[in-house]
């Protein structure tokens, strides 16, 4: 059942590949009302996005991000609704983030190169565009130079996490993480949990993340069956998290994506968001009809 709401998608600005227009229409034309623009590290495809969402009078958007950190054994990825994106200290912040995505990327060519498949900085520059440098465009090299025969193939024998070109971010910890976020003003979610569900360090990661400002999880993500989606729920309930969703939609042909909008998304928590967003006084940062109605 399709969803009116979608607050987990990327641009061409991170590692998408539609542009944050192109997205806006896509997410209007399936139906959804609501929306957040999530890039990785990076908030400069907001402009184009809001100004977007001026072509849709009844659309919505909400200004966002994911930030990534690593645990051990695990990455850690958390949504920002609501930021104050314009913020000077947060831009800087996310400058850094930037840079250090682009020495990562560069060690993970070179680790390419050592084990006999090699992809060009040049190549992986070219999938970048001038967005923020993702481990999909080194999938999309790979593609590209016929070591592998999908993006996901490429993560799971070269950039997957356990995998022999992967290589460890220089990053914040998660609860600094949800602190900066909450420093702008933002709301914090933590994004797919179910493999950090798997790995058995979701409880304690929630306990930590709520004294540090988490304000949600992502239960309705992509492909979560009906079960794992009713286990996250009733773990969001226990740690008095908003169970939010998305579509993490990239439109690099994953068979696990959806498109924007498909996923089954309730409206009473989008609404508590909403609630929670008018309360803490940064309803106004989204752009739209929905922003106005809770007021
Ligand atoms: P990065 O931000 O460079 O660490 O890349 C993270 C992005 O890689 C995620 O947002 C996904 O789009 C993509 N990704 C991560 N794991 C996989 C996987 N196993 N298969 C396909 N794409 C993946
Ligand atoms: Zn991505
Ligand atoms: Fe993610
Ligand atoms: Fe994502």
């Amino acid at each position: 059942m399709p969803s009116q709401a979608d607050f987990h998608l990327h641009s061409t600005i991170s590692d998408g590949r539609l542009t944050p227009s192109q997205l806006v229409d896509l997410a209007h034309r399936n139906g959804v009302r609501i929306m957040a623009l999530t890039d990785h590290d990076i908030v400069d495809g907001l402009p184009e996005a809001f100004e977007a969402t001026s072509r849709h009078d009844d659309f919505t958007l909400v200004p966002g991000i994911e930030m990534s950190t690593d645990v051990p054994g695990n990455e850690v990825h958390i949504l920002g609704h609501f930021i104050d994106w314009q913020d000077s200290a947060f831009r800087a912040r996310l400058v850094i983030l930037q840079e250090s995505r682009l020495g990562r990327a560069h060690k993970m060519v070179e680790k390419l190169v050592s084990l006999n498949k090699p992809v060009t900085w040049e190549r992986v520059e070219h999938f970048a565009g001038e967005g923020a440098v993702g481990r999909p465009h080194i999938a999309l090299a790979l593609v590209e130079a016929g070591h592998v025969s999908s993006v996901n193939e490429a993560f799971n024998l070269y950039l997957g996490r356990t995998a022999p070109a992967y290589v460890d971010r220089e990053r914040l910890t998660p609860g600094e993480v949800v602190a900066t976020i909450t420093s702008v003003g933002g709301l914090a979610t933590l994004a797919h949990p179910r493999e950090l569900k798997a790995a058995g360090g979701l409880d304690g990661l929630l306990s930590e993340l709520k004294a540090a400002g988490l304000t949600g999880m992502e239960v309705y993500y992509q492909d979560y069956h009906a079960d794992e989606i009713e286990s996250l729920r009733v773990l969001a309930l226990k740690f008095d998290l908003i169970p939010l969703g998305g579509s993490d939609y990239h439109g690099l042909g994953n068979p696990q994506q959806r498109e924007p909008g498909k996923i089954p998304l309730p409206m009473a928590p989008v609404e508590r968001l909403l609630d929670l967003a008018n309360r803490r006084g940064v309803l106004d940062r989204a752009r739209g009809p929905l922003a106005s109605i809770v007021r």
